[in-house]
C-alpha cells in the first residue's frame, strides 16, 4: 500500500512537505529523485524559502515567490478558499525555464500545512504554443495600427461592446462600448465645430442601417491632437465572424490619418495654381490661356458669340527706358488690377507676355456694353501715378467678336489685325471686329469691321 501511494504521489508531484505552524518547521515527506529543489529535507521554512529564492528561481519571479510564500500570507489564503497557488520559475542545468506550483492545503489537525509541488512546465509550454499563434495575429494587428496609422474599432451592433485598436494611447483613449467610445473622441478630439454632425453620423443605428445601404460609408473628420489639428477618413463596414456565426454582423470602423495626404495635395494643388499663373500680374500665363480658351470654344454651342480681346500698352519699351524696369513692373501690375476691376471672375484674363494682354469673354457679343468696359479701362491706367505725378499710359485693343466656329488661332490673328490697325493710326484707340464664321464669309479680311474708337 505504501508502495502504491509513493507511486502515486511521484507520478503527480515533484515534493511534498509538511509545516509545523507552531515552530515554523517544514519537512519534506517526500521528494522525488533529481528535482531542482536544492534544500535540506528539513529545517526552518522561512530560512529555507529566503535561501531557495535567491538562489534558484528565476529573478523576476523571486519577490512575488516571496511575498507569496510567508507563512501568515498562505494561513490567510488556505484559510479564506482552502488552498493557496504559487507559482513561479526555475532553470534546469540546461538552462531552460521550467515553470512550478506549489500550492498548499490545511493538514487535516489543521495545526499545520501541507505543500506539494507539481511540474507545470509540459501544460504551460502547450499553453504558450497554442496562444502563440493569437500573439502573433494580435502583434501585426499591432504592428498594422502602428505603421499605417489607423485606429479601428470593432463593434457588436446587438450588445454595444467594442474593441478599439489605437495608434497613439497618448492622443486616444479606447473605451469597451461604442456609445462611450464615440462619446469619449466627441468630447476629447473631435474639433467643436463637427462636434454635432460627428455624434448624429455615429449613432449607432443609423450608422447600421447607412451602410446597410450603401455599402462601405466614409466620412472625414478632423481632430484636435497636442500637435495640431488632423485630417481623419473614417471607413464604416459591416463584417462577419465567420469563426463563430455566418450570420452575425459587427460594424467596422476605421480611421486614417490623412493629414500628411491632404497637405502633399494641397501643396501640389497650389504648385500647379502657380504653375498656370503669371507671377507679376496674378493673371493666368498665356499656356493656361490657350488651354482655358480652346474647352470653351470646344464645350459652347456652335451659334453662339464670344469676343476675344488683344491689347498691348503704347510705347511700354520707350515708358521702361524712361522710368525704369521696375516702374514699368508696377505698370504691369497696375494692368492685371485693373483688368480685374473691369472684367468679370469668369471672363479668361490672360498676360499673353511681355505688355501684351488677352481677354476673352465667352458668349459675349454686345458692342456697347464692351466699348464701355474697354474704355472703362483705358481710363484706368490713365490714373496710374508715379509718386503723385500722372504717367503717360495708353493702351491700344483690338478685338474680334466671332462665333464658337472660329479658332483659336483665327481669334487670335484677326484680333492681331484690329490691334495693328490701332497702332498704325496712332495707338490709344479701339479696333473691334465682328466677324462672321468662315464657311459663310469667302475672305474674312473683308468682314463688316467696326471702329469703336
Ligand atoms: P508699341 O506701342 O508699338 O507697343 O511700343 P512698345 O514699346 O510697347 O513695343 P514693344 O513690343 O517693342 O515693347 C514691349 C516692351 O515691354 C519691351 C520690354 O522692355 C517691355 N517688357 C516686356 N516684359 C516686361 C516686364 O516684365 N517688365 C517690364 N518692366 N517691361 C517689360
Ligand atoms: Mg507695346
Amino acid at each position: 500500500m505504501q508502495n502504491i501511494l509513493q507511486t502515486l504521489v511521484s507520478h503527480d508531484f515533484e515534493a511534498v512537505l509538511s509545516i509545523d505552524t507552531a515552530s515554523r518547521r517544514y519537512h519534506f515527506t517526500f521528494l522525488r529523485e533529481k528535482t531542482l529543489l536544492n534544500v535540506p529535507s528539513d529545517g526552518d521554512f522561512d530560512a529555507a524559502n529566503e535561501r531557495f529564492a535567491d538562489t534558484q528561481i528565476v529573478v523576476a519571479d523571486r519577490d512575488h515567490f516571496l511575498k507569496e510564500i510567508r507563512l501568515e500570507k498562505i494561513l490567510a489564503e488556505v484559510e479564506k478558499n482552502g488552498k493557496h497557488n504559487i507559482r513561479y520559475r526555475l532553470r534546469n542545468e540546461e538552462n531552460r525555464i521550467q515553470y512550478r506550483n506549489l500550492s498548499f492545503i490545511f493538514s487535516s489537525d489543521k495545526k499545520g500545512l501541507i505543500g506539494a509541488v507539481t511540474d507545470e512546465t509540459e501544460d504551460v509550454l502547450e499553453h504558450i504554443e497554442k496562444n502563440r499563434d493569437l500573439w502573433l495575429k494580435d502583434e501585426c494587428i499591432r504592428f498594422i495600427v502602428r505603421h499605417m496609422c489607423e485606429n479601428f474599432i470593432i463593434v457588436n451592433p446587438e450588445t454595444d461592446e467594442a474593441t478599439t485598436f489605437v495608434h497613439d494611447h497618448r492622443q486616444m483613449q479606447p473605451k469597451s462600448s461604442w456609445k462611450e467610445q464615440i462619446r469619449w473622441f466627441a468630447d476629447n478630439i473631435v474639433v467643436p465645430e463637427e462636434r454635432e454632425d460627428y455624434e448624429a453620423y455615429f449613432d449607432l443605428d443609423a450608422l447600421v442601417s447607412r451602410i446597410r445601404e450603401s455599402g462601405i460609408c466614409k466620412v472625414p473628420c478632423t481632430v484636435n491632437y497636442s500637435d495640431g489639428r488632423h485630417d481623419f477618413m473614417i471607413t464604416n463596414a459591416l463584417i462577419r465572424d465567420p469563426g463563430v456565426d455566418e450570420e452575425k454582423f459587427f460594424v467596422f470602423s476605421s480611421a486614417q490619418d490623412i493629414t500628411r495626404l491632404k497637405r502633399a495635395n494641397e501643396t501640389g494643388e497650389t504648385l500647379l495654381a502657380k504653375s498656370r499663373m503669371d507671377s507679376q500680374t496674378g493673371l493666368v500665363n498665356r499656356a493656361t490661356a490657350e488651354k482655358l480658351i480652346r474647352e470653351s470654344l470646344y464645350g459652347a454651342k456652335p451659334d453662339e458669340w464670344n469676343t476675344f480681346l488683344l491689347i498691348d500698352i503704347d510705347h511700354f519699351k520707350s515708358f521702361n527706358d524712361v522710368y525704369g524696369h521696375i516702374l514699368g513692373d508696377a505698370v504691369l501690375r497696375f494692368m492685371g488690377e485693373a483688368m480685374r476691376e473691369v472684367f468679370r471672375a469668369t471672363d479668361v484674363l490672360c498676360r499673353w507676355g511681355g505688355d501684351e494682354f488677352v481677354i476673352f469673354i465667352p458668349r459675349f457679343e454686345n458692342e456697347q456694353s464692351l466699348n464701355n468696359r474697354l474704355a472703362a479701362l483705358q481710363a484706368r491706367m490713365k490714373e496710374f501715378r508715379n509718386q503723385g505725378d500722372p504717367m503717360p499710359l495708353t493702351l491700344s485693343i483690338g478685338g474680334v467678336i466671332a462665333k464658337n466656329e472660329s479658332t483659336l488661332n483665327t481669334l487670335f490673328s484677326k484680333a492681331d489685325e484690329a490691334l495693328y490697325a490701332v497702332k498704325e493710326k496712332g495707338r490709344d484707340g479701339i479696333v473691334v471686329n465682328r466677324i462672321e464664321p468662315v464657311y459663310e464669309t469667302a475672305d474674312v479680311s473683308q468682314a463688316a469691321g467696326r471702329e469703336m474708337s
